[in-house]
């Protein structure tokens, strides 16, 4: 790589941390080829589109990198510009983004491309205050667009930076405590690039990132090949595994619901009632079919509903049980309809955004489960 920056290797070793060093040239022979980066080959430091930065970003928060990479590409030939983007419909953007859940970030980044669009002349801010100005860009988005789609010498912090230098640096406190935190974005600013590297701090970014994926991974870090083995304490220390401290995890709550599948009319003519979800909270603004808080005094009360299975969905803070009904228009109690609802054939539920435990109510309906026996259900509390 210094070879084809033409840079002189004996003074930048001089000069310049060797940890940079190595982590830009193994990250320039490694680097996985994603659909948001610059093609292989392409020379060190050159700069992707902000808008592709901005996207990629939105959505590998809280998922990997195998999952987003086909959303990425189907939402890139949907909404190709900031432009097309702001000028979607929220339906169709929740739709793009059906299945990889966490929606308010499709909500945040069409209200950043509103924004943009509207109020910054269609230019991403190329500063971190600016972009954190924007609906859903924290400090870390920010860091990493102004880093790699403008050059800019920013830091970014997400779970692998923290846990590299955590590594690096052997700090054995718990780096979700805000003052590691804070000590942890300090060290991630010292660690840039400086002098004639300082333009590849987009690339010196993504390589602490990509290292921690898939050398410095959470358990059984690959010490053995790491390019940064010799600046390691915690390697050096034996440290690598225990670094940082597991996480004591916390019982999350079990929330149980019923999701009632309710049809009208025979054959082709058969359609299914669903309904909005309200403006805010979580699926805010997605359709489902009716779903409320399971009450099992209720459940016994009826007994013309098919069971059709059960289906469970864990998020981060909470897991759920939906147990799926299938019955007709008549079985509907009166709270049923209290939402805005609308009567759709199956086929025309493909451009309606529905979470994913819908849509798994969805693939059971398609494929015709029968439910191992009826359950008396009603509809008590909202969900
Ligand atoms: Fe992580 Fe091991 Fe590399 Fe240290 S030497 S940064 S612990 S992979």
């Amino acid at each position: 790589m210094a070879l084809l920056l033409g840079y002189n290797r004996r003074s930048m070793r001089e000069s310049l941390p060797l940890l940079v060093e190595r982590l830009l040239d193994w990250y320039a022979a490694n680097r996985r080829d994603l659909a948001w980066r610059p093609a292989r080959g392409a020379a060190p430091g050159t700069r992707p589109d902000p808008y592709r930065v901005l996207v990629s970003e939105a959505m590998l928060q809280q998922t990997q990198v195998a999952t987003v990479i086909g959303y990425f590409e189907r939402f890139m030939a949907r909404f190709p510009t900031l432009m097309t983007l702001a000028a979607a419909d929220e339906q169709a953007v929740l739709r793009a983004w059906q299945g990889l859940g966490y929606y308010s970030r499709a909500r945040n980044l069409l209200a950043t491309a509103r924004v943009v669009v509207r109020e910054l002349g269609g230019e991403l801010p190329k500063d971190v205050a600016g972009l954190m100005k924007l609906p859903g860009v924290g400090r870390y988005t920010a860091g990493a667009i102004v880093s790699i789609a403008f050059g800019e010498l920013a830091p970014v912090l997400d779970g692998n930076v923290a846990r590299v230098i955590c590594r690096l640096d052997a700090i054995r406190s718990d780096p979700r405590a805000r003052v590691t935190v804070e000590r942890l974005w300090k060290r991630a600013e010292e660690l840039l690039p400086r002098g004639e590297l300082a333009p590849l701090v987009g690339d010196f970014n993504s390589a602490l990132m990509e290292l921690g994926a898939i050398i410095c991974t959470p358990r059984k870090p690959k010490c053995g090949v790491c390019p940064v083995r010799g600046c390691c304490s915690a390697a050096a220390r034996g440290l690598a595994e225990r670094i940082p401290a597991p996480r004591v995890s916390k019982a999350t709550p079990f929330l149980s619901r019923t999701i009632f599948c309710v049809w009208r009319g025979r054959g082709s003519g058969r359609r299914w009632l669903i309904e909005q979800r309200p403006a805010k909270g979580r699926w805010a603004g997605m359709w489902q079919f009716p779903t409320r808080e399971a009450d099992g005094a209720a459940e016994r009360r009826l007994g013309a509903w098919r069971h059709m299975g059960t289906i469970r969905h864990a998020l981060t803070h909470r897991r759920y049980g939906f147990e799926v009904y299938l019955g007709e228009e008549e079985l509907i109690p009166p709270a049923v309809t209290a939402r805005p609802s609308r009567w759709v054939r199956l086929g025309e539920l493909d451009r309606f955004p529905m979470p994913k435990p819908q849509l798994s109510a969805l693939a059971m309906i398609r494929a015709g489960r029968r439910a191992s026996g009826s359950k008396a259900v009603a509809m008590p509390g909202r969900c």
